[in-house]
């Protein structure tokens, strides 16, 4: 596969290869364990030199399937998938860290690795430290002797802060740190990470790599050297990825870049109109010119992305009311999904942070994180028009 270029054309063809029936459409292999036809073959695969497939949570072939089409898209030569994205994320960080190690990670993580950070690792004597992802000057300050790891995220969520990826290369090879990138929001097709030098990319494919709604998942993809040492962690501490739901991810994978192009196109111009709006204090969307970081957007990212967040100038009440109003657009936490979705942070998401942490990372009263879908932008517009 890997001689093919196009990342669609991987994406597609990627399949494992055909069983005896020569279906067209990859199947879907339910079963926990694999047989051997005699003991000295099972011998040598449990020796690490034979053929054959031993156990489910090691590998499974829809799972292989989904994570080398994965290693195909974002560029990477190794993978394992997990049950979910915080499974990754945990994996990621608890497989390359030992007591008295400590991580630097850009500001406005996702909320659950944020709880990882501040509450998990510190229990296992693994320490932390903030730094902002817009201000890489600032990073070299927070590292330490025993520094290991840069984790960061692009854009951010909810506040779509972009980390410079070519500058935190560069910072973590001259400290000579590990450097993790959560690519969730952007996806391969519209960022990769490993053209900037990431050693490990994490995916929550809940998001829109499923594109459905349908299926939690998670994937680790990185370098060989990387992934021995979070494969054997993943293997031995079982997060894998149930076949069923790999299955479904990978045949999702198919038609990742024409959704993303899709969600992306109406993005912008859900920006565009919404920033005509009354009641409208400020809309956030990487590729609209006056994001402050409009020039990195371009360079490192092929569109903006399918999230659009906005600040109602009514605060709480006026995004309550928004919400609300929506007949169309549903009211739920998850992104990334054909159907549009809006999220108030403030009292959900990131209702557990104090005032002040929260406008640390951007999330006013009246912030509102929109998913835009692929339903007719007009009936999205008309939809929020009734609660604007
Ligand atoms: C949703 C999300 C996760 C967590 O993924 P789950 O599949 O919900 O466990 C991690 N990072 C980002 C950026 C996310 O949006």
């Amino acid at each position: 596969m890997n001689e093919l270029k196009a990342s669609e054309t991987r994406a597609i063809r990627g399949q494992m290869e055909q069983t005896q029936y020569r279906e067209h459409s990859t199947p879907l292999f339910l079963t926990s364990s694999f047989t051997f036809p005699s003991a000295e073959a099972m011998a040598d695969t449990f020796a690490g030199s034979g053929e054959g497939i031993i156990y489910s949570r090691y590998n499974n072939p829809s799972v292989d399937e989904l994570v080398a089409k994965a290693c195909a898209l974002e560029g990477m030569p190794a993978g394992f998938a997990t049950s979910s994205g915080m499974g990754a994320v945990f994996a990621s960080l608890a497989a390359l860290v030992r007591q008295g190690d400590h991580i630097v990670a850009t500001r406005a993580v996702f909320g659950s690795t944020h709880q990882i950070l501040t509450e998990i690792l510190p229990r296992w004597g693994v320490s932390f430290t903030y730094v902002e992802p817009d201000r890489p000057d600032e990073w070299d300050a927070a590292v330490r002797p025993e520094t290991k790891l840069f984790v960061t995220e692009t854009p951010s969520n909810p506040g779509l802060r972009l980390v410079d990826l070519e500058r935190a290369g560069r910072f973590c090879r001259s400290h000579g740190l590990l450097f993790i990138v959560d690519n969730c929001f952007a996806t391969p097709h519209l960022q990769r990470p490993a053209e900037y030098g990431a050693d490990l990319i994490t995916h929550s494919a809940t998001k829109w790599m499923d594109g459905q709604g349908r299926v939690l998942g998670g994937l680790l993809l990185g370098t060989e050297e990387v992934m021995d040492q979070v494969i054997f962690f993943c293997r031995h501490t079982g997060p894998a990825m149930s076949p069923f739901n790999a299955w479904v991810i990978s045949k999702s994978l198919e038609t990742l870049h024409v959704r993303m192009d899709a969600h992306c196109r109406s993005a912008l111009l859900m920006a565009e109109w919404l920033r005509e709006q009354p009641g409208i204090a400020a809309v956030h969307y990487p590729f609209l010119e006056d994001h402050p970081q409009y020039e990195l957007a371009r360079k490192q990212m092929r569109a903006g992305g399918g999230i659009v967040t906005f600040e109602l100038a009514g605060g709480v009440a006026a995004a309550q009311r928004l919400l609300n109003n929506a007949v169309l657009c549903t009211r739920s936490s998850n992104l990334g999904d054909t159907r549009t979705i809006l999220t108030h942070p403030a009292t959900t998401t990131h209702s557990k942070l104090s005032p002040e942490e929260r406008a640390a990372v951007g999330i006013t009263d009246g912030l509102v994180r929109m998913s835009v879908g692929l339903e007719a932008p007009a009936d999205i517009m008309a939809d929020l028009a009734r609660g604007l």
